[in-house]
């Protein structure tokens, strides 16, 4: 096997804790090509290994933690890696992606990748130096919270740049959302990934090196470079995106009507201004922060003076954070959002997944559905702090009726009875950030399509969010004009989703960010990364084989789904967003035509319009006819 010659370390570390075997492989780069790293790497790990049978939560489930060839290089933003697993949450594909510095500095421990199989009988810390890899007890660290971990791992290794990935007590006792905490304060939050190293005794993923990427141009490399990053300083959302941060979106996006409230009763929280960016940057700011080679910094540090809450410090408070545990429970308290934030990075929990499941079990309580008593005698009135703070950590502990919530909203609605179902706001078990479809017509087809189940990270439609005109000539043509800059508007909006998951499957495949310089500044789309490839690793890709490649990402986990018996039953949003017109005044309705979208988005993409499955024919374009095979028993190469 000939050796990936750039952009690459080449190495790909295996271990199986129940053997403790550690065994290094050169990366195959064949697959790089193909699958180019990152979450295209994890999704043909699982498709290869994690069959239907295996249970996220055994031995069997096999953990992906990898990089793409672009993490810790000099490219804008570029110190994102991807986790990758059967999401214990949702039962399928999962992964989830993480910034800061731990991908960069994976990479300079000399491994491309990390995939983890078997579980361990005691706590262990995998420990990674210079290429060196051990399994190290961590009997001392477990039940720690992940901040506390960090600290200990950071005493015991010594290393000046040691970078850890780490699980809280909501991964050690299966919180179906637990994340994975990145330095620094980053989150794998989504799917239940912490949960995944909780059941392996993974406690933390320890690493620190300083192997260098190689490149074939590294001039050339560092040119292109250079270059985006001045245009990301001259981009005209530059200064707002990094003055606030995606905290900056509140004050926008609950003037359209998207901004969930209690539990998706409303697109419209009267009391945003409280917990907008701008209030937030004004009381509580104290300086940037941000990820590996970043020149947004978007990430702020926060402290809180007096009050309750005085001497907490903390950071990666996102826009998804200020409506999970703020509008999306009727609560104006920001200093209390600070600190449920702070209270979830700590001990490890997605803070969309936390909010929502308060929300939901809110609602229920609110409906008659559930009594007071049903929740632990917690006061369910919306916006109440104490219960808030208190379910957050029932949930973590499992104690009462956090033990119900933990399992996720799909499930607490099976175990609460029927007439809980309706208000479970969920796609596919994942429950829905912070985007109401009924005000963005391309954000309910982005819940409904999406491979990891509700999401807004993946499509990342943001042309319409906006209503640029300008932006949809920049990137797609006049042809398209003017539905898609129409958030109303559902036509153009299915090839908008399939543009976006694409280059968002390629996006989180190289390793850098889709906040900064991609999505939402647009600076970098698919010819600036078919460049940056072509210098870094001196293959001839264009946009064309790149186009490909995210397609082929994207048609793989979906496949992967539907091998599990997921398909277009399972593309669709709750009643509440299809039936249900919001009340928000910028909403004008619900998300309709949802079928007709599907179709259309169904035959760009070359699937069947019955199963929502790809066709043998258009996995077999793509280079995928196993799973064509596996699918429909037969398909070409
Ligand atoms: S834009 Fe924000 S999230 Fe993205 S790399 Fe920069 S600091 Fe990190």
């Amino acid at each position: 096997m000939t050796r990936a010659r750039g952009g690459y370390v080449g190495r790909v570390l295996h271990v199986d804790l129940s053997s403790r075997r550690l065994e290094a492989r050169p990366l195959d780069p064949t697959l790089a090509r193909a699958y180019l790293g990152g979450s295209g790497f994890g999704a043909k790990v699982l498709w290869d290994e994690v069959g239907p049978d295996v249970d996220p939560l055994s031995p069997d489930a096999v953990l992906i933690v990898a990089t793409g060839p672009l993490t810790g290089t000099a490219w804008p933003c570029s110190g994102r890696t991807e986790a990758i697993a059967r999401s214990p949450l949702t039962g399928i594909y999962g992964d989830s992606n993480a910034g800061g510095t731990f991908g960069p500095g994976l990479k300079f421990s000399g491994y491309d990748a990390v995939v983890v199989r078997g579980s361990s009988d005691a706590p262990v810390v995998l420990r990674i130096a210079d290429g060196v890899a051990a399994i190290d007890d961590a009997g001392d660290v477990w039940g720690l919270d992940t901040i506390q971990t960090e600290a200990a791992l950071r005493d015991r290794y010594a290393a000046p740049a040691l970078q850890v990935a780490s699980i809280g007590p909501a991964g050690e006792r299966g919180v179906r959302f637990a994340s994975i905490q990145a330095t620094p304060n980053r989150s794998f939050g989504r799917c239940g990934l912490g949960a995944v190293m909780g059941a392996k005794r993974l406690k933390a993923i320890a690493v620190s090196g300083s192997k260098r990427v190689p490149f074939v141009d590294r001039a050339g490399f560092i040119e292109l470079a250079q270059s985006l990053h001045a245009r990301l300083r001259a981009n005209a959302m530059f200064p707002a995106c990094s003055r606030f941060g995606t905290p900056g979106l509140v004050r926008v996006v609950n003037e359209i009507g998207r901004f969930p409230t209690r539990n998706f009763q409303d697109g419209e929280f009267a009391k945003a201004e409280e917990i907008s960016g701008e209030t937030l940057r004004e009381r509580y700011f104290v300086r940037d922060t941000g990820c590996f080679a970043c020149p947004v910094r978007c990430d702020k540090v926060y402290r809180i003076d007096a009050g309750r809450f005085a001497g907490l410090e903390t950071s990666s408070v996102e826009y998804e954070t200020l409506n999970a545990f703020g509008a999306g429970l009727g609560n104006a308290d920001l200093e209390a959002i600070l600190f449920a934030s702070d209270r979830c990075d700590r001990l490890g929990m997605d803070t969309i997944s936390t909010g929502r499941a308060i929300g939901f079990a809110m609602e229920l309580v609110q409906r008659g559905i559930l009594t007071r008593g049903d929740l632990d005698g917690l006061d369910a009135t919306w916006g109440n702090v104490e219960t808030i703070l208190s379910l957050v950590e029932r949930i973590a502990t499992r104690e009462g009726v956090g033990d119900v919530l933990a399992e996720g909203v799909r499930r607490a609605a099976a175990a609460f009875g029927a007439a809980a179902r309706p208000y479970a706001m969920e796609v596919k078990g994942m429950e829905i950030p912070a985007q109401d479809g009924r005000a963005q017509q391309s954000m309910g087809l982005a819940h409904m399509t999406s491979n990891r189940g509700a999401d807004h990270l993946k499509a990342f439609p943001t042309v319409d969010e906006t209503g640029s005109a300008a932006e949809v000539l920049r990137r797609y043509g006049p042809q398209f004009l003017p539905e898609m800059a129409d958030p109303h508007a559902t036509r153009h909006k299915p090839f908008l989703v399939k543009d976006g998951e694409d280059f968002g499957a390629v996006v989180d495949s190289v390793g850098v960010c889709k906040s900064g310089g991609t999505f939402v500044m647009a600076e970098i789309y698919w010819p600036e990364i078919a460049a940056g490839l072509r210098l870094a690793t001196g293959w001839a890709l264009d946009e064309e084989e790149l186009r490909a490649i995210g397609e082929r990402i994207v048609n793989l986990a979906r496949a992967y789904n539907a091998r599990l018996g997921i398909g277009r039953a399972d593309d669709r949003l709750p009643e509440r967003m299809t039936a249900e017109p919001s009340p928000a005044r910028g909403a004008r309705g619900q998300v309709a035509h949802a079928p007709k979208m599907l179709d259309e988005y169904y035959a760009l993409r070359g699937w069947d319009l019955v199963t929502g499955w790809p066709t043998a024919a258009t996995l077999d374009r793509l280079g995928l006819g196993d799973a064509g095979r596996a699918l429909w028993g037969y398909g070409g190469g």
